[in-house]
């Protein structure tokens, strides 16, 4: 096909910032090639540099030749062996150029030869972007590129989603082929560096991106990777906030090298579920469990949580009981509740199938049903005696104050008592950790899944500010406590309140000791629940025997009883745990280096990236119809751009100033970087 000579209107304007003329100045070599490479793009030629003369004395361009593509001609064939296919002649001999000398006074690149004449056919407006000099993938573009493959979008789905971002896929500067050759020099200087290599160089870059990101790799004595554990900054802001009460566990999916796969996991203000560490492990050995429960305890400035829930394994309990040495360790029921059917069912071959199930509700009773030592231990000899062998129970019967709800009655447990705390991140893992994933891959996986996860917390924000919650009365604390609790929490208290309305004073000592039951229908009206209550109302002080506060931080409907017994109608402040309110981010948050935490660097810049690509876009359809709008815009976006690189330059001297003044800040050298 033979495209003509360029004849669009826009191309030829010879007014046109783009056209070159003898004598045109820049004010660096960069310049002068853009705009080289511009032209290039707007006539249908392809560029190169033919050469670039340096002085020996300061290392400074003294002149260069900016040539079409088609100049000079393909030298003959010199190998003997016959070539199967040749490539397509590109060279015609083309004389189009433009030649430019430094102007030391001044310090600016003149052109002094200029020849535009072509002596072969052009691309046209449609065509020229595939040349390779008009081919470029920008900063952000390598970004979104990266974000659709981590995601596991197709290279050619990606490129076409990018595209209509843009207003077509010819918008975006590269091709599909482009696309996917990004990613294959991507991957393939990722496996450049080894395991160990492109591990390490994937936490560098995660530094770099944000320096509050903590990572720890421990090596073997033959120099291989052995436990790995990280925490990104929000996970940092996250612990901060939220790790009072945390679960670890292995379970999830392994990767292509068949490690076991740990997160740290709690619940934030919503009762979401979020992480706060992931490792990677060698083995599962009491070495490996207290390296990374330590290097978990460095990355959050050495906080203990109150609490920790974990599966029954011999070497982590050891490691847990050496490391988290000021928290209380439980056991997840759900991993007893596993193995209470695995043990339990295959007893007895002969048994019945009731007697089978109705040992397993014994069980369940035994984990959450007694509150009092003796009744638990009695229920329990009576379930031993219904089985003939009972190692598995003589074994759990042993650590029953980790699991045993009479053992749990003070601990602080914000209501968890096991480690699968959210099916759907446990799923969404279990989905991406296919077996055939490399190291960095995984990685990335369980980088987006986490995202995923984020994303929920910030839905719930939303809700929790768009919705107000349902209050079923205009009690003053019912009213106070919807403004301070998260919607989540304030079901849950309001639950307390409606119960305290059924409560009686059944004893009392006269002034602040209370007998306190709840009233409730049983085909005739009967007490329940009898619970002491104690209060001291100088001090806005209650306490109920039952311990809800202790354990999961809300008030229970004995102790609103005994508030409002002593006419305290709004709720104490001490009674308000900051992890369940709508404030229960605020604060800021240092890492271990007592740097501030930011927990997304970028992400200002990529808003604004954003917001600009949208205006531009909207400007763009405007302006395209007519010719006139369109020259306006393209002169303003010229004039434009001017300005901004001088603005970049000022900024760029500004911070390198700073920085001779406070040598050590990681942010801004990495700002610096990316303006470089
Ligand atoms: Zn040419
Ligand atoms: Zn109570």
């Amino acid at each position: 096909m033979i495209a003509l000579p360029i004849t669009h209107d826009c191309r030829v304007a010879a007014t046109s910032f783009w056209i070159p003329r003898l004598g045109m100045t820049f004010s660096s070599l960069d310049e002068a090639w853009e705009f080289w490479v511009t032209y290039g793009g707007r006539m249908g030629f392809d560029v190169r540099k033919s050469y670039t003369n340096t002085s020996n004395l300061d290392g400074l361009v003294t002149s260069s030749r900016f040539v079409c593509s088609n100049q000079g001609s393909r030298a003959g064939d010199k190998r003997f062996c016959v070539v199967k296919r040749n490539r397509a002649h590109t060279r015609t001999g083309c004389l189009v150029r433009m030649g430019i000398t430094l102007e030391r006074e001044n310090k600016i690149y003149k052109v002094h030869d200029l020849f535009v004449e072509h002596n072969h056919i052009l691309q046209t407006a449609q065509t020229s972007h595939l040349m390779p000099s008009q081919r470029n993938i920008s900063k952000h573009q390598a970004i979104d590129i990266e974000v659709a493959d981590d995601s596991g979008i197709a290279p050619k789905a990606a490129h076409e989603f990018l595209g209509r971002y843009v207003g077509g896929s010819a918008n975006l500067g590269y091709t599909h082929r482009d696309h996917k050759n990004y990613l294959r020099t991507k991957r393939q200087r990722e496996m450049l560096y080894g395991e160990a290599g492109s591990l390490l160089k994937y936490f560098q870059d995660k530094v770099v991106e944000n320096p509050s990101f903590q990572y720890a790799i421990q090596m073997d004595c033959e120099e291989q990777i052995a436990n790995i554990f990280w925490a990104d900054a929000k996970m940092i802001v996250d612990y901060a906030h939220f790790g009072d009460v945390i679960t670890f566990d292995t379970t999830f999916g392994t990767n292509k090298e068949y490690r076991p796969f740990g997160m740290f996991v709690g619940f934030n203000q919503f009762r979401e579920t979020i992480v706060f560490g992931a490792a990677l492990m060698y083995d599962e050995t009491f070495e490996s469990f207290k390296w990374m429960f330590n290097a978990f305890l460095s990355t959050h400035n050495q906080k203990q949580p109150q609490t920790i829930f974990t599966d029954q394994d011999i070497a982590m309990g050891k490691a847990v009981a050496e490391v988290f040495s000021n928290a209380w360790h439980g056991l997840c029921t759900w991993h007893i509740s596993q193995n209470a059917v695995k043990h339990l069912n295959s007893q007895d071959e002969e048994s019945e199938d009731e007697e089978e199930s109705s040992i397993l509700l014994d069980f369940s009773s035994c984990m959450y049903q007694y509150e009092q030592k003796e009744d638990f231990e009695e229920a329990f000899n009576a379930m031993r005696l219904k089985v003939s062998k009972s190692t598995w129970l003589d074994s759990i019967y042993m650590l029953k104050h980790k699991w045993a709800e009479c053992y749990m009655l003070n601990v602080f447990s914000i209501g968890m008592r096991s480690t699968q705390l959210s099916e759907s991140l446990n799923n969404a893992l279990k989905g991406h950790l296919k077996s055939d994933l490399d190291l960095i891959r995984f990685l990335k996986r369980v980088d987006h899944v986490v995202q995923d996860k984020r994303e929920k917390e910030i839905q719930a924000e939303f809700e929790s500010r768009k919705k107000q919650p349902r209050i079923g009365m205009s009690a003053p604390m019912l009213l106070q406590a919807s403004m301070i609790y998260t919607p989540a929490i304030f079901e849950v208290f309001q639950a307390e309140y409606e119960k305290h309305l059924a409560a009686y004073t059944i004893g009392s000592n006269g002034t602040n000791e209370f007998v306190i039951a709840i009233g409730a229908l049983r085909g005739t009206l009967t007490v329940e629940e009898e619970r002491k209550v104690i209060v001291n109302a100088a001090d806005q002080m209650v306490s109920c025997s039952c311990r809800l506060f202790e354990r999961i931080g809300i008030l229970c409907r004995h102790a609103l009883k005994g508030l409002d017994l002593v006419n305290i109608k709004i709720l104490p402040e001490r009674y308000i745990l900051k992890r369940w309110t709508r404030d229960a981010r605020s604060g800021i948050i240092q890492d271990k280096h007592g740097r501030d935490i930011v927990e997304n660097p970028n992400l200002d810049a990529a808003i604004r990236y954003k917001n600009l690509c949208k205006m531009f876009i909207s400007l763009a359809s405007r302006a395209a119809d007519f010719e006139d709008s369109y020259l306006l815009v393209e002169e303003a976006l010229h004039n434009v751009s001017k300005h901004v690189e001088e603005k970049l330059k000022e900024l760029l001297t500004l911070m390198q100033k700073s920085l001779v003044l406070n040598k050590h800040s990681a942010c801004q050298n990495n700002m610096l970087m990316s303006l470089v």
